[in-house]
């Protein structure tokens, strides 16, 4: 895949090598190949329980990429889900997320933007709109990953500034009807747009969560007896290029 983006962008200078017609014949192969490969990944990428409504108390299911940070669906500049297969409730609003890495990081050629290492809220969406969070824990390869799933009751509705889908660098979120909506959030501003301290978020009935490896999915409101408060773990948003791992603060 880098090796067409590359050629594409340093045509002229391959054009003078000796060997460019036969690169160009590889480029139109591969480009033919191109979206039969995309369509074979994204009809590959498990669809999993990942969240509970609080509306309706209905399991989400979506396009998650479980098997490590290396699967394209954790590409931050092309989107790589199946939304169509997903079974979501139409309270369903977006999917945030967090992951808390391991110690060696996959060496793949694309950018990733998993988020910070524990989870958080956006609260200029939450004092926008009545919406309701729910966060939840999932394993990516040998990753701990905490999905952060919006619900709304209301649609449709718009927010004055949307924040960044799970390592991606778009917002996108489903209004009635699971119509989709987008716009470019960069996640290189997304540090100012969170909070980490989920307590009082929690206090208030706006945060609920899944205890991890509960099969049951069972949402549960109690501060007390949470166990994603004041997790060990970088707040720091992180990008991973080409198995480079670097904080969004050093790229400012
Ligand atoms: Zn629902």
């Amino acid at each position: 895949m880098e090796w067409l983006h590359d050629f594409e962008w340093r045509r002229p200078i391959y054009f003078r090598q000796p060997n460019f017609r036969e690169r160009l014949r590889q480029q139109t192969a591969y480009r033919e190949q191109l979206p039969a490969l995309r369509d074979e990944y994204r009809a590959g990428v498990p669809m999993l329980p990942l969240s509970r409504c609080p509306y309706c108390q209905t399991l989400n299911y979506l396009s998650f990429d479980h098997y490590g940070l290396d699967g394209l669906w954790w590409r931050s500049d092309e989107r790589w889900r199946n939304g169509a297969q997903q079974q979501l409730c139409p309270h369903f609003w977006t999917l945030s997320g967090a992951v808390k890495l391991a110690e060696a990081v996959a060496i793949v050629p694309f950018r990733s933007a998993p988020g910070p290492e524990v989870p958080f809220v956006v609260p200029s969406a939450l004092r926008e709109h009545p919406l309701q969070v729910v966060i939840s824990q999932i394993q990516v390869g040998a990753h701990t990953a905490y999905p952060i799933a919006y619900f709304s009751e209301t649609k449709p509705l718009t927010l004055a500034n949307p924040f960044p889908e799970w390592s991606t660098e778009w917002a996108v979120w489903v209004q009635e009807h699971n119509r989709y909506e987008w716009a470019r959030a960069p996640y290189l501003l997304f540090k100012e747009q969170a909070d980490f301290d989920l307590a009082p978020w929690m206090a208030q009935g706006r945060v609920a969560w899944i205890a991890p490896g509960d099969p049951s999915f069972t949402l549960q409101q109690q501060v007390q007896t949470c166990p994603y408060l004041d997790l060990p773990g970088d707040q720091e948003f992180v990008l991973i290029t080409n198995g480079i791992v670097s904080s969004i603060n050093q790229k400012l």
